[in-house]
């Protein structure tokens, strides 16, 4: 297994939590405590932020208590799966990718503090875009340092971009207008801007920075952090972003021994994704972050991920044909009921499925307390009736005697139980139609 040397000791310190699990059968709320400590001082040993640990550690608690075991997966490698899917999710999903703005160049404004490697990144940026077939030019804005523009000057040479400067006597809002409008006559596709930076945030630096955001009107404005100052990095993407606005981060030196609490924290705490990572000095050494193969190396366990992927899809497959088959020969009773209502409380509370539903975020939390409060009064009263009862609902909607029982053993009314019971057959009535409808859509039939 190959395992990426900067993650070494969080990925050691998580597989403490598999390896406690190893010999359980089952996930349960007991068994998972210590696992999830060791989970949490992995995180926090990485440097993450307290606030990202405890939010982070819920999650997963939530879903691991809450997910049935899939047919053939252990409870620890069931665990890795929902580590790994919340790192993923922690460190913004998707691929963050860089925008091109159009007609004309897209301006990529750079910022960051002094050493974290801006200057690097810059000509790193170049070439990356290059390799894209883009034309890039630099413009050397940091114009108090002759040193900096001089290795600007040079990077640029080496990996064959031109590089605008004026010297230090020229504001670097102008100097950055300047550039543009030289990238303008050249029809350069892109113009990465560097700006100076100072060993500590200041007034006059972010003064700077806005009056030359304000000159270029750029599509991109990334922030360069470095990944050797862990939670601190994700402090300063939000200082940068309230100040200025940015559009993203790039985290440097993630080859170095960065513990990973950089690349785990920025998105969650400053809601900037990483765009690109650098992990080298050389120039090819800058690549888009993807957020799920860095789960993947900090959990150096892509077997056991595609494992448990194929399994779950097994499970869906085999519980989707068994499903259709029930409601093919109107047998969709409550057991089938209360599973379809437990699938949808493990992908979590009700209210985090409504807020992906694009559309659906406008429903007011008090909704969603009542969703969520439905479900419980159903699951009361399935779990009142009988065996039977709940495979043959007809013996419930034939008789109001089992009805009051039922109602009295959940501790709910008559009058919810025969709504329960209703809901069911109206169900079938759907689900039925549904079926025909996709039936006779895929396979035209001459009947009727
Ligand atoms: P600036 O002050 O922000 O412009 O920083 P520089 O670009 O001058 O970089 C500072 C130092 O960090 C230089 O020695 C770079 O070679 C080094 N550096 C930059 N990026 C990386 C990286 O991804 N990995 C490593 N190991 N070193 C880097």
């Amino acid at each position: 297994v190959v395992r990426a040397e900067m993650f070494g000791q969080l990925t050691t310190g998580l597989e403490a939590a598999w390896n406690k699990l190893k010999g359980e059968e089952v996930l349960t709320k007991e068994n998972i405590v210590e696992p999830m400590r060791d989970i949490r001082r992995a995180l926090l040993e990485a440097d993450v932020s307290l606030p990202v640990v405890r939010r982070f550690v819920q999650a997963v608690t939530d879903q691991a208590v809450g997910v049935g075991l899939i047919r053939g997966v252990r409870p620890d490698q069931q665990l890795v799966k929902i580590v790994n899917d919340e790192l993923v999710k922690l460190m913004g999903g998707e691929v963050s990718e860089l925008v091109f703005g159009k007609p004309g160049p897209t301006v990529i404004l750079l910022a960051g503090l002094q050493g974290v490697g801006k200057t690097t990144v810059c000509a790193k940026l170049a070439n990356y875009l290059k390799k894209q077939g883009k034309s890039c030019m630099l413009v050397a804005g940091d114009v108090y340092r002759p040193a900096a523009i001089e290795q600007l000057a040079i990077l640029g040479k080496k990996v064959g971009v031109p590089v605008y400067t004026a010297g230090t006597d020229v504001k670097p809002s102008e100097i950055a207008k300047q550039g543009l409008e030289e990238a303008k006559k050249k029809k350069i596709d892109v113009v990465v801007v560097d700006t100076a930076g100072r060993l500590q945030i200041d007034k006059a630096m972010m003064d700077e920075l806005k009056e030359v955001k304000r000159a270029l009107n750029p599509t991109e404005v990334l922030l360069v952090v470095d990944a050797m100052t862990g939670q601190e990095a994700a402090a300063l993407v939000t200082t940068f972003n309230l100040e200025i606005g940015i559009t993203g981060a790039i985290l440097t030196k993630l080859d170095g021994d960065s513990r990973g609490g950089a690349a785990l924290s920025v998105k969650e705490v400053s809601g900037k994704p990483i765009k690109l990572v650098g992990r080298g000095e050389r120039m090819e050494d800058l690549e888009p972050f993807y957020p799920d193969r860095m789960a993947g190396r900090i959990l150096g366990m892509g077997d056991v991920l595609s494992f448990v992927e194929k399994a779950q899809e097994v499970m869906k497959q085999e519980d989707a044909e068994e499903l259709q088959k029930k409601i093919m020969s109107a047998k969709f009773d409550f057991n089938d009921f209360l599973k379809q209502t437990r699938a949808v409380a493990q992908m979590g509370s009700v209210s985090r499925v409504i807020g992906m539903i694009p559309g659906m975020a406008k429903v007011t939390p008090a909704q969603i307390r009542d969703a969520e409060k439905n479900l419980k009064i159903m699951e009361a009263m399935i779990e009142a009736m009988t065996p039977e009862e709940r495979e043959k609902p007809e013996l419930l909607a034939e008789s109001p005697v089992r009805r009051k029982r039922v109602a009295q053993d959940s501790g709910k009314t008559e009058q919810q139980v025969s709504q329960l019971v209703g809901q069911l057959f109206q169900m079938r009535v759907r689900m039925k139609n549904l079926m025909g409808v996709m039936e006779s859509g895929s396979m035209p039939t001459l009947s009727n």
